[in-house]
């Protein structure tokens, strides 16, 4: 970006009329601006009432001599950086060296040649245009970094803006700077938006009010064209001409409206007034101007997507809170479920230990001698009895595991002693005598284990491997102790397999036979399938024990179902 040069202006101080017209021929043939001062104290005034760009000053001077006007130009804030070029019939170099001290920049004696003068004056006005320049960069730069700093350091909308249009204010020498937001959605043609102030510099406290943008035509302009939008005069340009006489007695003449937009997508204004219809904004300004704009238009989107989130958030407790408040029915609806079922387990089961029992008592002949029919009756009637009795207690044993009410008996377990009970309790799963084979070392630890569950977990796999092999196929458990590996396994561990040659199990089924209610083979030859529940009981016996369990099969050629107990309860 280049910036075009205003013709400089120079200050003549000097009492010699022929001398000061000369300077002044010299200068305006060059196109400088020139102004004059016959004496030291007058030349003083102008120069600080309005800084030129340069001074010739002669030493010996009315009033104040050179060197006094020289060191209060200096003295003053906005005379600092004017250049100084003493023109003197002094030659000394006394003289010389302490016009240079009184801060003086260069010097040119008496008679001048036009040539050396007209150098030397753009040489010093070279100079100072190019640390002016070097000085606003800096100007600039600090702006920049401020911006930056601001927009990154807080989330605080309103305070991020605040800042924002002070500083504008401040660099740009603004009657007022604000920014306002523009609300839903629009953009049909011939839409207005709707406007809200959201900071105006002038008044940190300024209320959110809401503005009729179509008193606005500079912002409506920006909004439509995506561009800056600046009015140099008010009162002369054709855009203002509708409201006009609403700004007429307002303390401004020139306005700049930019535009806050992200993507196309316009967010809101920024809008500055300045008195000055004279000078209007330079491009440098503009720029300036710009870079806040882009930074005010990210505190925005910031602010809108930091909302947005907040919002978001919020659902999502909301939605957090209703579905603990669902997760607590259905709590209390399982928990109703499971004591339903319970009671109505217990209540079956008492007629049902009354049936099996005289049942027995029928099948084992006592009460007198049965035909072969009435026998074969009573043995269904015994076999179906305990399978429902089996049932029953797999949905009593699920409940209370659901409920964690199951209390653990640990004991010694002798592992032939749970056998016999694992034999009595299937001899009626088929019709003819059950074959297992057991081969268990002689040397095989007895183990700490609630004696009632180790039965139960092997009772299941047994009745199963029964249930799902070919009637008269025998069953085998074997048993070993074992090197507990895992770092969970406490110890040795005791090893259990129920293998039969049954019909297996497929691959993608066989880590979901655990879980509850899961059955998968269907088409096995007996009617009584269970619930789904048995191996769900094993696999939680087991790990309240502390052990694992799995299982291995091929399909068309039988199952094991392996698991473990540690030797000792810690
Ligand atoms: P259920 O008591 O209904 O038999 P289980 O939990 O004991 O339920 O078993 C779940 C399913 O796993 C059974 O329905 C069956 O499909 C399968 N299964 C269990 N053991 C065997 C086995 N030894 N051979 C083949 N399939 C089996």
């Amino acid at each position: 970006m280049t910036f075009t040069r205003r013709p400089s202006r120079i200050l003549i101080v000097e009492d010699d009329p022929v001398s000061r017209s000369l300077l002044k021929n010299i200068f305006h043939n060059e196109g400088y601006q020139v102004e004059e001062a016959a004496d030291g104290i007058k030349g003083l005034e102008k120069a600080i009432a309005d800084p030129p760009d340069l001074i010739c000053l002669d030493i010996i001077l009315p009033g104040l001599s050179g060197y006094e006007v020289c060191r209060s130009v200096k003295q003053d804030k906005s005379g600092a950086s004017i250049p100084i070029l003493m023109i003197t019939s002094l030659t000394k170099r006394e003289d010389i060296v302490k016009g240079l001290k009184s801060g003086a920049t260069d010097y040119i004696t008496k008679p001048f040649s036009p040539v050396e003068v007209l150098a030397r004056v753009k040489v010093n006005l070279d100079h100072r245009f190019a640390v002016k320049q070097l000085l606003e960069r800096s100007g600039r730069f600090e702006l920049a970094c401020d911006v930056l700093e601001t927009t990154t350091s807080s989330l605080e909308l309103k305070q991020v803006l605040y800042h924002l249009v002070s500083k504008t204010a401040e660099f740009l020498d603004c009657e007022r700077c604000s920014i306002i937001s523009v609300e839903g959605n629009w953009g049909d043609e011939g839409d207005i938006p709707v406007g809200r102030l959201l900071v105006s510099h002038d008044d940190p406290n300024v209320p959110e009010l809401k503005i009729d943008l179509i008193k606005y035509p500079e912002i409506l302009k920006s909004f439509r064209t995506g561009e800056v939008v600046i009015v140099e005069d008010v009162l002369n340009d054709p855009l203002m001409e509708e409201v006009k006489e609403k700004i007429l007695d307002l303390p401004f003449r020139s306005v700049m409206a930019l535009p806050l937009a992200f993507r196309g997508e316009i967010l809101g204004a920024m809008l500055l007034r300045a008195t000055r219809a004279d000078t209007g904004f330079s491009e440098e300004e503009i720029i300036m101007a710009r870079i806040i704009a882009g930074a005010s238009t990210n505190a925005l989107r910031n602010a809108a997507l930091y909302e947005r989130l907040t919002r978001k958030n919020e659902a999502l407790e909301r939605m957090n809170e209703e579905l603990s408040i669902a997760n607590h029915e259905l709590e209390n609806l399982s928990q109703a479920k499971s004591d339903f079922v319970s009671m109505v387990s217990h209540e079956l089961r008492t007629p049902l230990t009354s049936i099996i029992g005289f049942s027995e008592l029928l099948a084992e002949a006592h009460i007198g001698e049965l035909t072969d029919e009435q026998d074969e009756y009573i043995r269904q009637i015994l076999r179906k009895g305990k399978d429902l009795l089996a049932l029953i207690n797999d949905l009593l044993d699920a409940g209370r595991l659901e409920t964690g009410k199951l209390a653990m008996r640990y004991q010694e377990v002798k592992l032939e002693n749970a056998l016999l009970a694992v034999r009595s309790s299937t001899r009626h799963v088929t019709e003819s005598l059950p074959i297992i084979n057991t081969h268990i070392p002689a040397d095989l630890p007895t183990f700490e284990g609630d004696a009632d569950k180790i039965t139960q977990i092997l009772t299941n796999l047994v009745t199963n491997a029964l249930k799902f092999s070919p009637s008269g196929s025998p069953v085998d458990i074997i048993a070993s102790k074992i090197r507990g590996r895992r770092e969970s396994d406490r110890g040795d561990l005791i090893q259990i397999s129920v293998k039969d040659r049954g019909i297996g199990i497929r691959e993608e089924d066989r880590q979901r036979i655990f879980d509850q209610f899961v059955q998968v083979q269907q088409g096995s030859s007996r009617s009584f399938q269970g619930a789904g529940l048995g191996l769900y009981i094993c696999r939680s016996f087991v790990e309240l024990h502390g052990g694992k369990i799995w299982v291995e099969s091929t399909l068309g050629e039988g199952s094991t179902f392996h698991f473990t107990i540690p030797i000792k309860q810690s």
